[in-house]
């Protein structure tokens, strides 16, 4: 299985090391030569700006937002989940493809990171939250909350993008690692979750 990862800038690295201990393949995308054949993708966290700005010259997001809207499974985190947001307070709308409003660095500064107890499906775990964004509404039915942090909604799934505030690649965990095993895995039909 080939996995995409979104490698501008960020925690791209770190999210490749989740993929080959699971036993697949990262495929680091840079520029648009490499999206093709690809079984999932995963959108790292980082800075939305940063990654906008690059894009700007490598104009990869087209073809990105027609891979995610084809159904292959997706992953999101921090900044990768405010790239595909369809409402960002403080930020642009990039491509989007989640029915959420989110709001950038809701937790503060950068000296505000931390780290919290967070239930990601039928699991809790201590994940990180870096300059963290809010999910701050849902706005459709068709999302679903998969991971709270308190009361804050920190985790959504909609059809085969699953988005996250937190950094679950820096942890890697059991629970997670298996959990995206089976996300991938799963392929098209992810999107009957
Ligand atoms: N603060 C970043 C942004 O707004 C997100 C931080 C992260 O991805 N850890 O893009």
């Amino acid at each position: 299985m080939k996995v995409g990862i979104l490698s501008f800038q960020g925690s791209f690295f770190d999210h490749s090391k989740s993929i080959e201990t699971i036993g697949y393949s990262p495929v680091f995308i840079k520029h648009d030569t490499n999206i093709q054949d690809l079984d999932a993708l995963i959108l790292p966290g980082g800075e939305s700006t940063a990654m906008n700005k690059i894009n700007n010259y490598q104009n990869i997001f087209n073809d990105l937002d027609i891979l995610i809207k084809s159904g292959i499974p997706t992953l999101s985190t921090c900044a990768g989940t405010i790239l595909l947001a369809n409402q960002v307070v403080g930020g642009n709308i990039t491509i989007p493809n989640i029915d959420i409003q989110i709001t950038r660095n809701a937790y503060g500064r950068q000296t505000e990171s931390f780290e919290g107890s967070v239930s990601f499906f039928d699991n809790e775990d201590i994940y990180c939250f870096i300059r963290a964004p809010k999910i701050t509404q849902l706005l459709s039915d068709d999302v679903k909350v998969i991971a709270k942090h308190d009361s804050d909604i920190v985790g959504v799934q909609q059809k085969n993008i699953v988005a996250l505030t937190f950094h679950p690649e820096l942890n890697n965990d059991r629970y997670y690692l298996d959990w995206l095993h089976n996300f991938i895995k799963e392929g098209k039909n992810v999107r009957t979750f």
